[in-house]
């Protein structure tokens, strides 16, 4: 593998994420809409605790164990959720046999689906009234020793040494699927119609004119962040290297991820008599531990001493990088309109 230079990344607040599934749209219409990739949600917004998508993707295994890669479950089309084939034609043209001449709620035709990208989202977990649940978005994490690459047969997937974002040649992709098996985070689809893999790109046309990825771009709670980990001006490197806040997901499966998570804190728990339990978390802390790791303990213990400042009147520069007073402050350097990107085009 070519070493690499830099290394692009992503933060997810997830305090700030509301679970309104704009960046899974986003990259949605923006990359899947063609033929065979109806089923695949490159960037999908699972709900913790929760199976996610694909259904139980946690426990199909891939990444390294003792340092050397291991080949986990192939998921399913059905584990992510199918590819669902909606009455469009009932519904707008007024075809077929829908009581009401279209005016019927849209509904899936044929085989009903026993899964999908966020099948599970708002249950959560926890017993009323102290229940609790957190949304997870997830992509693939563009690792720096990426399980996919090392796995692929065909030499077809690659990491670029100018900003580490892993892509493919689909010219020599063979359809073997290793990279799927191998990938712990399960981030990787397969296009049945044309008989290759495909992944999150990064939204890399994009990211060569200094134009954020659209899941980020579109976020409308602010809670992504972008840049290059090696700049210390920028978001990226504060947050990961500088306040230890955000997290790397599962970070024992070893293919080191570059999308970060600052962990959510969660309400108190609410005792019988009605009175808040200041001493526990609602969210448990092994959960948070089996996610992010032992670090987690740290960035959060960080993240409430800092909101506690503010709130005693103080200054925290750690707020004020995480609430983002102006959006450009959460790109970095890719901060290009992406519409003044099309205008140049034409
Ligand atoms: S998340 Fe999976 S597909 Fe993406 S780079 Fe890492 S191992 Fe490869
Ligand atoms: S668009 Fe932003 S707030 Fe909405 S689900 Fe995605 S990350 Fe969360």
């Amino acid at each position: 593998m070519t070493s690499q230079n830099r290394q692009i990344a992503m933060v997810f607040d997830l305090n700030k994420c509301i679970g309104c599934q704009t960046c899974s749209v986003a990259c949605k219409v923006l990359w899947t809409r063609n033929e065979g990739t109806d089923y695949q949600w490159w960037c999908t917004v699972n709900t913790v605790p929760g199976q996610g998508s694909p259904k139980g993707w946690e426990a199909m295994g891939g990444g390294y164990k003792d340092d050397t890669l291991t080949l986990g479950k192939l998921p399913e089309r059905s584990e992510f959720g199918g590819g669902w084939d909606f009455n469009y034609d009932e519904v707008f043209y007024g075809k077929g046999k829908g009581a009401g001449g279209g005016q019927v709620p849209l509904r899936v035709k044929g085989e009903q689906p026993t899964w999908g990208p966020n099948w599970d989202e708002d249950q959560g977990g926890g017993k009323y009234p102290n229940s609790y649940y957190y949304y997870l978005p997830r992509l693939c994490n563009h690792c720096t020793r990426p399980a996919c690459v090392e796995a692929c047969p065909s030499k077809a997937m690659y990491k670029r040494p100018e900003d580490g974002i892993v892509l493919r040649d689909e010219a020599k992709c063979e359809g073997s699927q290793d990279c799927a098996k191998a990938c712990p985070y399960k981030k990787i689809f397969f296009n049945h119609e044309r008989g290759v893999s495909q992944h999150c790109i990064m939204c890399l046309p994009r990211i060569e004119d200094g134009v954020a990825p659209a899941c980020a771009r579109q976020c409308p709670g602010r809670a992504v962040f972008v840049g290059f980990l090696d700049d210390t001006s920028g978001p990226i490197h504060k947050l990961v290297n500088e306040w230890k806040v955000a997290m790397p997901l599962h970070p024992e499966y070893g293919t080191k991820p570059n999308m970060y998570y600052v962990p959510p804190i969660g309400p108190k728990p609410i005792n019988a008599d009605g009175s808040i339990d200041e001493d526990t978390n609602r969210i448990p802390d092994a959960l948070l531990e089996e996610q992010f790791g032992p670090d987690v303990h740290q960035a959060l213990a960080t993240l409430q001493g800092e909101m506690a400042k503010t709130r005693e009147g103080g200054k925290s520069a750690l707020m004020d990088i995480l609430i983002a007073y102006q959006w450009k402050e959460l790109f970095s350097e890719f901060t290009v309109d992406p519409v003044d990107v099309e205008q140049e085009g034409q």
